[in-house]
């Protein structure tokens, strides 16, 4: 049956491109891609040759409609986006549901994706985990945001952009508390770095680093479960005296 497939592509490291996905790009007769140029360098780079076709939010009522027709012709279509997953902070989404709707298939295929790299060597509790994406530019919305999320006992993750990191963090810091984050940046690159500590560590050194980011913010303190390693250390050493 035609199905549409969602394609998860590198976040940055092209050696984490997979067999499947390579497979997937050859076979589909046509690829949606949120940057066809972006898209075409990664393609070349794996001497892919499937002809691809433009999907983003400015397109995207016209763009839905082309494609569920090609489903309807019986070709098969991959869905990608410049990085990682498609529709993670990434368009897609209203595509996926009219797909549903017109009953054809939607397969995803694995890869990276920034959130789950940032959550499992951010060193903060990874579950359960709120991924939030991008919060609003605008102070005003931010802080709402912010406000909603302040009691919730989850780990909230979030993606920022370099020029904004500054002000997004005084926002949390400000509105959450000076809780443990981790910046994690230029995940799966040569520069790839983890900043651990409390908000106001982090924004200490925020205004010299560059490149892509997502911060990984620690749950609201009430429900922090974490047994200090001293206590752990006496129930263990009891219960080898016991034993
Ligand atoms: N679809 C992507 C995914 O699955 O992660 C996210 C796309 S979103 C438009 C771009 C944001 O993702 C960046 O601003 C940054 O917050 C995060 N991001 C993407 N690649 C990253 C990387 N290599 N290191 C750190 N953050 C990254």
């Amino acid at each position: 049956a035609p199905t549409l497939y969602l394609v998860a592509t590198p976040i940055g490291n092209l050696k984490e491109m997979t067999p499947r996905a390579i497979e997937i790009l050859n076979e589909v007769d046509i690829i949606a891609a949120e940057d066809t140029r972006n898209t075409m360098k990664l393609l070349q780079a794996f001497d892919i040759t499937t002809r691809c076709i433009s999907h983003h939010l400015h397109n995207e009522n016209e763009s839905i409609h082309g494609i569920i027709k090609l489903l309807e012709e019986g070709k098969d279509i991959a869905l990608v986006s410049d990085a990682g997953y498609p529709l993670i902070s990434d368009p897609g989404e209203k595509l996926v549901n009219y797909v549903i709707e017109a009953g054809f298939n939607v397969v995803p295929v694995s890869g990276s994706s920034a959130v789950l790299n940032a959550l499992v060597a951010s060193g903060i509790c990874t579950q359960p985990f709120l991924f939030y994406g991008f919060l609003d530019s605008g102070e005003g919305k931010r802080t709402k945001a912010l406000i909603e999320l302040k009691d919730l006992p989850y780990t909230i993750i979030f993606y920022e952009a370099p020029h904004r990191i500054e002000k997004m963090l005084k926002s949390c810091l400000e509105i959450l508390g000076n809780r443990q984050i981790c910046l994690a940046r230029e995940l799966t690159k040569k520069y790839e770095e983890f900043l651990r500590g409390t908000i106001s560590e982090v924004l200490e050194v925020v205004d010299e680093i560059k490149g892509e980011m997502v911060v990984v913010v620690e749950a609201t303190e009430k429900e922090k479960d974490i047994i200090p390693l001293s206590v752990l250390r006496e129930k263990i050493d009891q219960y080898v005296d016991c034993g």
